[in-house]
């Protein structure tokens, strides 16, 4: 036999006497489907109704296993979609007899996650609109206006300034071409990876019970965003930003790692030290939004921010 068990990373809200997952709407928690032999593999898991119907009321992705799990267990995200009672079930392939006892789940009234979310989304488009349209703009006068030495336009200079410093590239100097020139192409590569960020269709956003701020796989948009009880205890600068850094880890930036090296859990800026580094860093592209919108960086050291 096979069963269900809370997952190491998030235990949240998973009573193992009563075998069942309570949770609210636009929550996911995860569970794992520990034994059933060599076979456990090829076990069918479903989520069903109460009269036994395929739902569509809770969604099920599988997860490869954290290592602390093990080689042999199956990890399951659990999405809450629509208030009711539902069981997910292992059962043996060809028939819908169960290889595990059922795993209950209930999902408990909307308590406004969801609305936080979709909030913290609209806010981060807003926020990246206007950081293009600012590095549009500084782009333009150093094609048209710099070259002839001319000084950069007040608010140009700004941008300038806010983005020479997250993008690693050299402080301005009216007279040097060559240098404007480096800092014009990571200017349009950064901006060309705001647009992906804002063309990126995604609607689910689920909030774990894990401690983090948020969580999106690195170039898949599918999974959706989770958003961890670190997100939930910031302020709405916080959320915007997380989003803003998640989605640039939709399109496919990392945490600052060279092309190819295995991505850091964290962006270590101390080594983000060039243009190259800095654009395949989330961290570095969000901060830099932030500020173009006349935010402070770093709003998630501050609570309430
Ligand atoms: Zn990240």
């Amino acid at each position: 036999m096979a069963n269900f068990q809370p997952s190491v990373t998030d235990p949240a809200d998973f009573d193992v006497a009563g075998y069942q997952l309570s949770l609210p709407v636009d929550n996911a928690r995860y569970a794992c489907l520990y034994g059933g032999g060599p076979g456990g593999l090829r076990l069918n898991v479903v989520a069903l109704t109460d009269t036994g119907a395929p739902t569509t009321a809770i969604s099920l992705l599988e997860r490869q296993a954290s290592d602390a799990e093990g080689p042999s267990v199956r990890r399951f995200r659990v999405r809450a979609i629509r208030e009711g009672t539902y069981s997910i079930h292992a059962q043996i392939p060809g028939g819908n007899d169960d290889y595990s006892a059922p795993l209950l789940v209930r999902v408990l009234p909307d308590r406004g996650d969801g609305r936080i979310m979709r909030t913290a989304f609209d806010a981060s488009r807003s926020s990246l609109r206007v950081a293009s349209h600012k590095l549009t703009s500084l782009d333009i006068q150093l094609i048209f206006g710099a070259p002839r030495g001319a000084a950069l336009p007040d608010e140009d200079r700004k941008t300038y300034d806010i983005a020479q410093k997250w993008l690693k590239f050299q402080a301005y100097n009216q007279f040097d071409t060559l240098g404007q020139l480096v800092a014009r192409g990571a200017i349009v590569r950064a901006n060309m990876l705001i647009a992906k960020n804002l063309r990126l269709d995604v609607k689910d956003f689920m909030r774990t019970g894990e401690g983090v701020y948020g969580r999106a796989p690195i170039g898949n948009v599918v999974e959706g965003m989770e958003c961890g009880t670190a997100f939930f205890d910031h302020g709405p600068n916080c959320r915007r930003d997380v989003v803003t850094h998640e989605f640039f880890h939709m399109v496919g930036v990392g945490h600052g790692e060279k092309h190819g090296d295995p991505i850091p859990e964290f962006a270590d800026r101390a080594l983000v030290n060039s243009v190259d580094l800095a654009l395949n860093s989330a961290d570095h592209l969000a901060q830099m939004v932030a500020e173009l919108n006349g935010a402070v960086c770093d709003a998630c050291l501050r609570p309430a921010d």
